[in-house]
């Protein structure tokens, strides 16, 4: 029960990393307020966990839309009473296209989704935790802030965005007791890797390949790591950039 009695938010809550990360978290002790779009996925969250006797509630948010993730965020602290923890996940791929032939529009989306996104979580996260006497960010990256991904111009973009504004704000409020941290997925067992697979095998297979422990992690992997960056086992730890990717960054 490493998280017990504290209060968190999951964007990105309705699948994949969220999800896992929202149980966890419950079935640690922490009450969750999960935001996406996706209000099915959502809904759903929220109920499998309630059955299993944890403590969550949905509130549909786009995370590009600033008054969405606002209101995400009070309704943790009108709801439970404080905000301990915000894990900033939602995210999108957007299409895929080399440079030359990259979308604009596609690009701003993606960068709007993934980047301020994550701003916006953490602005209203730390305003949050400044009232509540400290807390834990944590923000899901991606090994291709450190790699690139062909293709993906905004997301490789938004994603090397998202470790700067990390290493910023861990700077800014270690003092207020909030710290900021980030993990970076490799290849995660979710639907977004099931896309991507489709979209573009070739480069997936490449980096299964390159993996010191090759194949998918599965969620509750990364679920993991953020459960413990949440918690106050990882008291002293803020500002890092966490690769939960079995060895794939660690190449001769
Ligand atoms: P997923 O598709 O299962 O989950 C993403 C969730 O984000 C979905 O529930 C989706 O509805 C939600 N979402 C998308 N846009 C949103 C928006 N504008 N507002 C609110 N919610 C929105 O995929 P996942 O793999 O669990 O992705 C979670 C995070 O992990 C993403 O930030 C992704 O970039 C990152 N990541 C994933 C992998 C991987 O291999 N799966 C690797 C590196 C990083």
């Amino acid at each position: 029960m490493v998280v017990n009695g504290k209060v968190a938010v999951v964007t990105g809550g309705a699948s994949g990393i969220g999800e896992a990360t929202a149980r966890q978290y419950c079935e640690h002790g922490a009450s969750v307020v999960v935001g996406d779009v996706d209000e099915e996925g959502g809904e759903e969250t929220v109920a499998s966990i309630a059955a299993d006797g944890g403590e969550a509630t949905f509130v549909p948010t786009d995370v590009a839309e600033e008054d969405d993730v606002k209101r995400l965020v009070e309704t943790a602290v009108d709801t439970y009473g404080g905000l301990d923890v915000v894990f900033n996940n939602a995210g999108t791929e957007g299409g895929l296209a080399d440079f030359a032939d990259y979308d604009s529009a596609d690009f701003d989306r993606v960068v709007a989704v993934n980047l301020r996104g994550t701003f916006y979580g953490m602005k209203y996260g730390i305003q949050a935790m400044l009232a509540d006497g400290g807390g834990s960010i944590v923000n899901t990256s991606s090994v291709a802030s450190v790699t690139g991904i062909m293709g993906r111009a905004g997301y490789s973009a938004s994603k090397a965005g998202i470790n700067g504004m990390t290493r910023a704000a861990a700077m800014e409020y270690a003092a207020e007791g909030i710290r900021v941290n980030a993990v970076l997925p490799g290849i995660v067992n979710t639907s977004m890797q099931d896309r991507v697979a489709v979209q573009r095998p070739d480069s997936t297979d490449r980096y299964e390949i390159s993996e010191a422990m090759p194949g998918r992690a599965s969620p509750e992997e990364l679920a993991n790591a953020v459960l413990f960056l949440g918690s106050d086992l990882s008291s002293r730890i803020t500002g890092v950039t966490l690769p939960v990717e079995g060895g794939f960054l660690v190449q001769p």
